[in-house]
């Protein structure tokens, strides 16, 4: 299934670590952080000057406000976000220009946030406040080495860092997610973490020179939280949220990209424009909570039966539209055939009945057909205007003739045609599009005259 929804595209959960070999691996990151901060304050066993306690004091201030304004603008708890923020900003300034005793507060106060992020696995978030523990101490390391704090020391300083980073994200990503699904390899949270180190770099040699202007430099940077919220953003703005599908536009946006490849290709494509029958009616009789329901499952359904390298979205409102690749007419009838009796066969229990046809409130079946038309590229063209046109033309056909029904444009030779197997009588024989059983009443038993 080519579902760009929740799909491989952009799923931005965090790998699930479990087993052994992640637990294993933490612990080991984990031990190598607590190595590398005994390290640092057994080398540098300074007391801080007044002036870095300043400097201290300052940055904490500015990376408690960061988890205030973290809370606002920041990711959703549900899981979607990094295991780790933006503290790289406060930290990487702190670990250059003051000693542990005074560094080290802030390394723990990053530790304690993201140890608190439970909506990730915990094995996930040791690592990641180990890897914070081991490249602050190295960087530590770093800027005592070089005493000069020129530009060449702020480049070779970057140099370690990264290198440090690498390397600890490359034990992470091997050992503990052999997925190869690692969260903190997307190139969108590659750019923000790199965004946040040069941010501390430039940070930190501000306050260097000029300490009022690198801490005022702080204020702005605030706002980096709202980088985490970068994939939630694009996903708001990509996915209808009722039914979780991908939004008309940006099924618009990609079934014309594979469109012109098909046609440059030459392999045959097709629109499927499935609309359910008389929808208002389910709202009119349920509610329209229940009318959601209804939608969000039949999402879920369409979900499941479309193949993979094939398109699907919501159109709008209760229309859905499918964009199917690579198959014969045949087949492409039969698909949409299939989606029709799956659509048909689903039963949907709701809860939320308010209205006059169900009287009392309570729960009860009911299931909802759909009409369908389907458009080939073959006879209507690859542009995606014209196949919506024609599918849309077979679909008020469906509806014309009964509905319940595939009508098909360029299927056949000449106008639209009705898929074989669909129900022949007439509409007046046919039994009513939206059917209800009472479930409450003990037993199952249909509520007649849905639709006079
Ligand atoms: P037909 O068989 O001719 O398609 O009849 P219909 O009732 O499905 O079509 P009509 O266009 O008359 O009504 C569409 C209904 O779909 C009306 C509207 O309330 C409902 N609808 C559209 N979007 C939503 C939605 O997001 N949620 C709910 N609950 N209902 C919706
Ligand atoms: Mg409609
Ligand atoms: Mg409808």
């Amino acid at each position: 299934m080519h579902v760009y929804g929740p799909g491989a595209e952009w799923t931005f959960r965090a790998p699930q670590t479990t087993g052994r070999q992640a637990t294993v691996i933490a612990t080991a990151l984990a031990l190598l952080a607590l190595g590398s901060a005994i390290a640092a304050a057994i080398t540098d066993p300074r007391l801080p000057t007044p002036n870095q306690w300043q400097i201290t004091g300052v940055l904490a201030v500015v990376a408690a406000l960061g988890l205030v304004t973290g809370r606002f603008f920041g990711p959703t708890r549900d899981g979607s976000g990094p295991p780790w923020d933006v503290h790289t900003i406060w930290l990487l300034p702190a670990a250059m220009l003051t000693p542990p005793a005074a560094f080290g507060c802030l390394v723990a106060l990053s530790v304690i946030t993201d140890l608190r992020k439970s909506e990730h696995q915990f094995q996930l978030r040791m690592v990641v406040v180990s890897i914070t523990v081991t490249t602050t101490a190295a960087i530590h390391a770093a800027a005592l080495l070089i005493a000069d704090f020129a530009l060449a020391g702020l480049v070779g300083i970057a140099a370690l860092w990264v290198i440090g980073c690498i390397v600890a994200i490359a034990v992470a990503y091997v050992f503990v997610t052999p997925n190869g699904t690692a969260l903190w390899l997307d190139y969108r949270w590659s750019l923000v973490l790199f965004g946040c180190a040069v941010s501390g770099l430039l940070i930190a040699a501000a306050i260097r020179s000029d300490a009022p202007i690198g801490f005022t430099a702080l204020a702005p940077l605030l706002l980096a939280q709202f980088a985490l919220r970068w994939p939630e953003l694009t996903r708001f703005a990509r996915i209808d949220s009722k039914t979780g599908l991908p939004n008309s536009q940006h099924w618009d946006e990609r079934s014309r990209r594979l469109l012109s490849a098909a046609e440059f290709h030459r392999t045959p494509a097709y629109v499927l424009m499935v609309d359910l029958d008389r929808f208002k009616s389910v709202n009119d009789t349920f509610g329209h909570l229940a009318g959601d329901q209804v939608l969000a499952e039949v999402s879920a359904l369409l979900r499941s039966r479309i193949a993979p390298g094939d398109l699907l979205g919501r159109f709008g409102g209760e229309e859905f539209v499918v964009t199917l690749f690579d198959r014969s007419p045949a087949d492409a009838l039969a698909v949409a055939d299939h989606i029709r009796t799956a659509i048909a066969e689903q039963p949907h229990l709701l809860a939320h009945i308010t209205t006059d046809a169900a009287r009392e409130p309570g729960t009860a079946l009911c299931t909802v057909s759909c009409s369908i038309g389907l458009a080939s590229a073959a006879h209507c063209g690859y542009d995606l205007t014209k196949l919506l046109e024609c599918a849309d033309r077979a679909l008020a056909d469906a509806k014309s003739a009964g509905r319940d029904q595939v009508r098909a444009v360029g299927a056949t030779a000449g106008g639209t045609s009705r898929l074989r197997g669909n129900d022949e009588r007439s509409a007046a024989e046919r039994p009513e599009a939206v059917t209800v059983w009472n479930v409450a009443a003990g037993g199952l038993s249909r509520t007649p005259h849905l639709h006079p």
